[in-house]
């Protein structure tokens, strides 16, 4: 056993993050608290042109969270009542609780094996087994459910794209909205072969949702989110959507929200934006260290990095025979891990009415089993991987757990 010290190494470090950029934070506060802007404001909108441009969009709505993101993305693009919306169940409640919030129905497709992210394989499927084009009007419709089937919204986990070209051609085809879900992938850039041309995640579907939750890649001092979007109307609709329906002060078009992104969290992000590139080079580095420290240990599975991505890292998620075991061993150790996310949606209790059993998902039900996702943030040390790494061998190799669980063996 080889052990450099024995120290705590924390799940995320925000601490070390924010000690770093402290002198400037301090001056967002500051700057706020002697104009008494709070609430909108140029702030504001300069951090919406700043994210548009980063994420190489026309428009960038501030709103309160991811999950206003979600929600107001879906209705703002015309996601109602009673209609469905295709997404994976191996992704945060919060993807299909906007669903639902926004009066449609969630439904599931699979996870690829390799990526975790939908696959555009079962995506198809679905659509041609079990949906139908009404032939006069274009739309498409579940044919058991009979109810209109409007959106797709794919999740870009870990901080990888989904594999989006063949998930548009689908949307294309059967007139579907696509929505991302780009609340772990900041910065994240997907290679389009139909476009011939990398594109970031946030700018591929109608509109995509991103979380500024503390722990994101690019995260606030609280709570907050924006949309993404290249459609005017849309991103026009969401301005209205999280002010309360207000077009302007008390004259209220529609029902909204209270849903704005405040201005002392819209300073901290511009802040934060500067450094996310810096960030997110310094999470690859760090998950090109562990890919290099595991490639000598059987039985870890290593995150998937297909030609066409170049992730951010927002989580480094193994995958082992005994997840259990292991996390048990790495907290004896004083090292945090995460599961993301240990329940597949379709088997949470609070989605027992969609009918859904144990075995409908496979794939996201073997992955759920074995993931463990290892500490990952720009700060993290090499010595703190290597420790990691050597714990990770202790259990494995010399505790004889390497088992060939039926996933592992799959995705060779
Ligand atoms: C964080 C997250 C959300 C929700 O974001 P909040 O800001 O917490 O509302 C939605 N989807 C995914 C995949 C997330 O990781």
């Amino acid at each position: 056993m080889s052990h450099n010290g024995n120290g705590r190494v924390p799940f995320v470090d925000l601490v070390a993050l924010h000690r770093e950029i402290q002198g400037e934070l301090l001056d967002v506060f500051k700057t706020t608290l002697e104009t008494a802007g709070f609430i909108g404001g140029p702030v504001v909108e300069s951090f919406e042109r700043e994210f548009a441009e980063y994420c190489g969009v026309d428009c960038c709505v501030g709103v309160g969270s991811g999950t206003d993101a979600l929600r107001f993305a879906l209705m703002a693009a015309g996601v109602g009542l009673g209609d469905i919306a295709l997404t994976v169940p191996l992704t945060f409640v919060a993807t299909t609780e906007a669903i639902s919030q926004a009066g449609a129905r969630p439904a599931f497709v699979d996870v690829d094996p390799r990526t975790c992210t939908m696959d555009p394989l079962e995506l198809q499927r679905y659509l041609e087994t079990q949906c139908e084009l009404d032939s006069r009007t274009g739309q498409c419709f579940h044919r058991a459910l009979r109810r209109p089937v409007t959106a797709i919204v794919p999740v870009h986990l870990y901080g990888q794209t989904a594999d989006m070209d063949p998930i548009l051609a689908l949307a294309e085809h059967y007139n579907l909205t696509v929505i991302e879900d780009a609340c772990q992938a900041h910065g994240a850039e997907y290679f389009s072969k139909k476009d011939n041309q990398w594109r970031k995640g946030g700018s591929m579907g109608h509109a995509a949702a991103f979380s500024f939750y503390p722990g994101k890649n690019l995260g606030a001092c609280g709570e907050g989110g924006a949309v993404t979007t290249n459609d005017g109307e849309i991103a026009k609709k969401i301005r209205t959507l999280r002010d309360h329906g207000q077009s302007k002060k008390y004259y209220h078009d529609v029902e909204g929200y209270n849903g704005r992104l405040d201005s002392i969290q819209a300073g901290i992000l511009s802040v934060k934006l500067c450094h996310l590139s810096e960030w997110n080079t310094k999470r690859r580095q760090a998950a090109q260290r562990y890919d290099q420290l595991f490639s000598s240990t059987p039985g870890v599975v290593t995150p998937a990095l297909p030609e066409w991505s170049r992730a951010v890292y927002h989580l480094y998620v193994i995958r082992v025979h005994d997840r259990d075991g292991l996390q048990r061993h790495l907290s004896k150790a004083n090292i945090e891990t995460g599961i993301h996310y240990p329940v597949p949606l379709h088997l949470q209790k609070a989605y027992d009415g969609l009918g859904y059993r144990a075995g409908d998902f496979p794939v996201s039900e073997a992955v759920a089993s074995e993931i463990l996702s290892l500490p990952m943030y720009p700060q993290l040390q090499a010595a703190q991987q290597r420790r990691i790494v050597d714990e990770v061998n202790d259990f494995i190799v010399d505790g004889g757990v390497l088992g060939s669980p039926a996933l592992l063996t799959r995705i060779e």
